[in-house]
């Protein structure tokens, strides 16, 4: 049988517990690091499980069929494959998606509740009531909806939020308005309370949040960016924050991580600065869909849902 190979930057301990948890799901297969495997054998590997590879060492396995990534963001891994026959395999996990739409509506609330006004007040000692919006008061708008976008816009639905998604494909998700293009991305955001971003990173998406599209937002919206940092043009929003049009920014992720220390956007009174965690990979959960693509794979030699390397997700 062919070999699986395992190709991690991240730092050894944490490659290890990786390694053995899939491993463990997979008793019938033998999964190995680069180093462990020589030239020829290099040719009989077909299957590569990667988070973050050297692209020096994706570059030995010149026969690989299909490439399992332990993450759901793939920009990066895109541009090793563009141009090569391996199809590229992103991570699609339920827990994933659950820990996404849990971060949504955490931080959806926090908004709401007027968390940050209420933090400042402390520093200051000051007591004052703010308004209280209810959920089904407020709308809530989600740019993509793919495995992650779904499971946040169905949880925010069961509590009564307003929701709406803007997507490529239109989806059809009870009691939730789907709009698509230029016209409906329009539409969406002058009907948009709380704005969170969680489009993949493309050339199509990159820096499609700039200064127009965030000032189609009505005065004093909020914004929550989970997917990637230069989805979103960080100058335009400093500036709408400043002047007040966007009222708040959480943001998770940067275009540059992690953020330096020198970086104002740390002291932004308006930025809610997270190291992105707002879906971290669970070990067991993801090790257990990678172990069954790949047994499905071996069983009926169908590779699992791939990514469209053209559209870039
Ligand atoms: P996905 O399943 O590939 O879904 C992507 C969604 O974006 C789809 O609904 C797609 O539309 C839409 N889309 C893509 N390009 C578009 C465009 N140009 N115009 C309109 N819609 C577009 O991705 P996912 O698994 O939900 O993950 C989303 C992103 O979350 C990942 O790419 C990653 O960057 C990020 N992420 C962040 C964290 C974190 O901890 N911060 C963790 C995991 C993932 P269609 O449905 O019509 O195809």
């Amino acid at each position: 049988m062919n070999n699986i190979v395992f190709i991690s930057g991240s730092e050894s301990a944490t490659k290890s517990l990786w390694l053995a948890e899939i491993q463990k799901q997979l008793i019938n297969e033998t999964i190995l690091l680069p180093e462990q495997i020589g030239e020829a054998q290099a040719k009989q590997v077909d299957i590569a499980i990667v988070a973050n590879p050297d692209p020096k060492d994706l570059a030995r396995f010149p026969n690989l069929v299909w490439i399992q990534s332990l993450w759901a963001g793939v920009e990066q891994l895109i541009a090793e494959v563009v141009d090569k026959p391996v199809k590229l395999v992103k991570l699609d996990d339920p827990q994933l998606a659950k820990t996404m739409a849990e971060s949504v509506l955490a931080w959806t609330l926090y908004l709401q509740r007027n968390m940050p006004g209420y933090a400042q007040q402390q520093v200051n000692k000051q007591w004052r009531q703010l308004p209280c919006i209810t959920s089904a008061e407020l709308r809530v708008s989600i740019l993509g909806a793919g495995a992650l976008g779904i499971a946040a816009l169905e949880t925010l639905k069961k509590l009564d939020y307003q929701v709406s998604c803007w997507s490529r494909t239109p989806k059809q998700l009870n009691g939730i308005q789907s709009y698509l293009g230029t016209a409906g991305l329009h539409t969406m955001l002058k009907k948009t309370d709380i704005l969170i971003n969680l489009l993949p990173l493309t050339p199509e998406t990159y820096h499609l949040l700039g200064k127009e599209l965030l000032s189609t937002l009505p005065k004093g919206a909020k914004l929550i960016n989970f997917s990637r940092g230069a989805v979103i043009d960080t100058k335009a929003l400093l500036n709408l924050l400043e002047t007040g049009h966007i009222n708040h920014a959480v943001l998770d992720v940067f275009e540059h991580e992690p953020l330096a220390p020198t970086d104002a956007i740390w002291s932004n009174p308006n930025i809610t600065v997270l190291p992105h965690i707002s879906a971290p990979t669970n070990m067991c959960s993801a090790a257990k869909v990678i172990a069954k693509n790949i047994t499905s794979y071996r069983e009926n030699n169908v590779i699992p849902i791939y990514v469209d390397v053209k559209q870039g997700y």
